[in-house]
């Protein structure tokens, strides 16, 4: 079902919102329904080069500005988010999807972020050493890189815009932002309250389109400094090469295929809490989402049935509804790439467990509903055990040691989140050891990272850089060693 035309967003340059220099929309759809909620400009490179001028213009006097006040922007930030925490969350829940609760709990990561980075303005230590030499002093100091490019996912639009955005400002950098496409209303909420905290014109810049063109242009921009990108691993791998030919500073925070563990001397009513939560929330959604569940062979049994019985009272639908447990997946396409990955998983002999399916009942056929899934017996070299689907889809791998556990979690080409139950400390702090992954969740589930500590992972999740926590600061400032003679 289609309605009108509701808003069409404006890209924001220099302090202005103004309509890209070409006329062309691309479409923003409520994934519960299918309603049209309005129409995004499809920039161009030009207001690409229009966006990157004001910022580099404004990176002159911003970095300039001492660090507590830009901190005290994002003071400002933080209050206006929390204001309107709930008009923000119900506005993520209708063009992206998960469930109002989730979108609250997105929103209060943003307003957590802005105070803990306009705390950084405060602090961005340096270092002071003694020099070799006498009347020498040696110092170490953090300067801005200059523009900083960002292209978030639709999947965390104003939790992971303000993982890059705020440790990117803090930092003396200026802003040139291109959103996922599915969720511009976001973006727009999110930079009218950059401009209502008062930030200089061009400091923050926003323009929307496709990663093709967009994007494409952002990265080989020569006067963008820095590229921090969250999104697929194959959108990630080409921005590194593109960015790799220029030599230019890029962060890239990818795909998962996280894996929670379960011993046999778990206990098992706590491990489907965790299972169902990070399997299940966000309609699977998340880059931390569980994908693989890594059961002892003794506590299989039990554990499948538990879990059943409690997917079978999960409620599926709008996500805006309070009762409702599982949200629609972003788009069509998506729909279709969880249902392709279905039919791997059973050409490749895996038992289907539950799910399987589109959720059509009612009016869950207007929108793009999937049901929760889980495969059985799956072997650890089957594709749905390694691939990243994106979706509400469990694999369960049965193993007869913490080794063979460790062994699997480890095997596949991502290294995001990693979890495991027990109730043996020498279990746990092997696995805090010997899990390769940048986060490792014991007796709770493979979501839920908090905003203080670093975010990101290993092999191909990412390429070294973090989001989130101190670490944050190291993408978007350098070092400066200072000696000073007297
Ligand atoms: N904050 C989310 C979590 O830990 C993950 C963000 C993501 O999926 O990119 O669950």
């Amino acid at each position: 079902m289609v309605t009108t035309t509701k808003t069409s967003y404006l890209n924001y340059i220099n302090g202005e919102w103004k309509a890209s220099q070409s006329g062309d929309f691309a479409e923003n759809i409520n994934p519960a329904n299918s309603e049209l909620i309005g129409t995004i400009p499809s920039s161009t490179k030009a207001d690409v080069d229009e966006a990157v001028k004001a910022a580099k213009m404004a990176q002159k006097t911003w970095r300039l500005v001492p660090a507590p006040e830009r901190g005290e922007y994002l003071f400002r930030i933080g209050e206006l988010l929390r204001e309107r925490k709930e008009h923000l969350a119900q506005t993520l829940t209708k063009e992206m999807g998960k469930v109002i609760d989730e979108a609250r709990g997105e929103v209060q990561e943003a307003i957590d972020m802005a105070y803990y980075m306009g705390g950084e303005g405060r602090r961005l230590f340096g270092q002071t050493v003694p020099s070799e030499l006498p009347n020498k002093q040696a110092m170490s100091m953090r300067v801005p890189v200059g523009v900083a490019g960002l292209i978030t996912p639709w999947n965390f639009p104003i939790a992971i815009a303000s993982w890059k955005s705020f440790p990117a400002l803090v930092g003396g950098n200026t802003v040139v932002w291109k959103p996922a496409t599915d969720t511009p209303a976001l973006a727009y909420e999110f930079v009218k309250i950059f401009e209502e905290a008062g930030l200089p014109k061009g400091v923050i810049n926003l323009v929307y389109g496709s990663g093709s063109t967009v994007g494409n242009a952002i990265v080989e921009h020569p006067d963008i400094d820095i590229v921090s990108f969250t999104g697929s691993t194959e959108t990630g791998s080409d921005i590194s090469s593109r960015a790799g030919k220029l030599l230019k500073r890029v962060s890239l925070e990818m795909g998962g295929k996280n894996a929670i563990i379960v011993m046999e001397d778990a206990d098992l009513n706590l491990a489907v809490d965790g299972i169902l939560w990070s399997a299940f929330g966000t309609a699977g959604q998340r880059c931390t989402a569980t994908s693989r569940l890594i059961v002892h062979r003794d506590v299989k049994e039990k554990l499948e049935t538990l879990l059943l019985k409690r997917i079978d009272e999960l409620k599926i639908g709008d996500g805006a509804d309070e009762e409702v447990d599982i949200g629609p997946v972003i788009n069509k396409k998506a729909l279709e790439q969880i249902s392709h990955y279905i039919k791997i998983g059973k050409d490749e002999g895996a038992t289907l467990l539950c799910g399987g399916e589109a959720a059509t009942d009612g009016n869950l056929s207007n929108g793009f509903y999937f049901q929760p899934t889980v495969f059985s017996d799956v072997d650890r070299d089957m594709r749905i055990a390694k691939e990243e689907i994106f979706g509400p889809v469990l694999s369960i791998i049965s193993v007869s040691s913490l080794e063979e556990a460790i062994d699997i979690n480890n095997e596949v080409n991502y290294g995001l989140s990693s979890s495991i139950f027990t109730n043996d400390t020498n279990k746990t702090f092997k696995a805090m050891r010997d899990l390769d992954t940048g986060i490792v969740y014991i007796n709770a589930g493979t979501t839920g990272a908090e905003i203080h500590l670093p975010f990101g992972g290993t092999k191909h999740t990412g390429n070294g850089h973090r989001d989130s926590g101190v670490a944050a600061l190291d993408v978007f400032t350098e070092w400066r060693s200072v000696y000073v003679d007297y």
